[in-house]
């Protein structure tokens, strides 16, 4: 079996439409401008390249992008105070903090002080706490782009088995939770697992949330199952020439593309749908904050 390349760079440019759309709406009709601000604070060279992508493309889908860099050494009563301004204001409508932040800044205290209807990363105890008791909550971006990518190839998740490799706050939990809404039936594997291959092998849906580069191999995916590949792990590539490297994802591509149905590439399938997601988090919490429907498909 060849397996069907889930392209996640096409489903993400279908999803900014679609917000584009709603946000071009909610201009014309209601005279609202849905705005999202990011915080960045420090020099961490990957984030700042997050962070412009981030603005970019929040101007391209018509909303309105507002920039905070902040220097590494800033105090957390500065940054508090920052949150607090942006939480008052009624132009913003998302407010991302990027992480990891300073070692200096305690990062629980900075998350829980966005307002939890503008917190767009969906990582404020309160959206939480919403998520895992199957209430109206905001979701995390990463797992709602893998929901949204495995809904578009599914239709329906009722009865699946999934297991999710990976256990953090930010990926594999909410992603287990999504997928437990969905009415899958879920295992949610780390580091302790036993007998990982025997448990992965048993899954419809395999999503791979670990950081080892390739660490899932072909054998290990049920004949026809979806591989859905969180993992973005920069490897050596002596074929590009010397020094060079390549992004690969946790999940061994061209193995598991031999026996999966489905598989998300590395790059170009679930990392392109995480800013998609922050776009249509924005335009949700925008709507919600105004009392007007959401865009249908652009939620859990
Ligand atoms: P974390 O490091 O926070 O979590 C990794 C998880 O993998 C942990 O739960 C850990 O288990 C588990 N793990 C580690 N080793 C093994 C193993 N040998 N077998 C089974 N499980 C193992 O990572 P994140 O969740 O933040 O990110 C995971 C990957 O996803 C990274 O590559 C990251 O770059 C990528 N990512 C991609 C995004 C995108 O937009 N595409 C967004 C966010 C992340 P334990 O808890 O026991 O330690």
């Amino acid at each position: 079996m060849t397996a069907t390349r889930i392209d996640g760079k096409v489903f993400a440019a279908q999803v900014r439409e679609q917000v584009a759309r709603h946000v071009a709406t909610l201009k014309d009709q209601h005279a609202i401008t849905p705005g999202l601000a990011v915080v960045l604070v420090g020099e961490d060279p990957a984030s700042q390249v997050y962070v412009r992508s981030k603005g970019k493309q929040t101007v391209e889908v018509g909303m309105k992008s507002v920039e905070h860099r902040l220097d590494a050494d800033t105090s957390e009563a500065e940054l508090l105070a920052l949150i607090a301004h942006l939480n008052a204001d009624d132009s913003i409508h998302g407010i991302l903090v990027q992480l990891p932040l300073p070692g200096h800044l305690n990062e629980d205290l900075v998350i829980n002080a966005i307002d939890p209807a503008k917190d767009v990363d969906g990582f404020h105890i309160s959206n939480v706490g919403l998520l895992g008791t199957g209430q109206k909550s905001m979701v995390p971006c990463t797992p709602l782009g893998c929901l949204m990518l495995l809904r578009d190839h599914h239709g329906s998740l009722s009865g699946l088995s999934a297991v999710v490799i990976g256990r953090s706050n930010i990926v594999g939990k909410p992603m287990a939770q999504l997928l437990l809404g969905d009415s899958c039936t879920v295992t949610i594997a780390h580091s302790r697992t036993r007998d990982l291959r025997d448990v992965v092998r048993q899954a419809d849906i395999v999503v791979a949330a670990v950081g080892r580069a390739q660490m899932v191999p072909g054998d290990w995916i049920k004949p026809g199952a979806s591989v859905i590949d969180v993992g973005i792990n920069r490897i050596e590539a002596p074929e590009k020439g010397a020094g060079k490297t390549r992004l690969v994802g946790d999940c061994d591509y061209d193995s598991c593309a031999q026996t999966a149905g489905a598989i998300t590439p590395v790059p170009g399938g679930v990392g392109p749908m995480t800013i998609a997601c922050l776009l249509a988090n924005t335009v949700t919490a925008c709507c919600r904050a105004n009392g007007l429907d959401e865009p249908k498909g652009l939620t859990a």
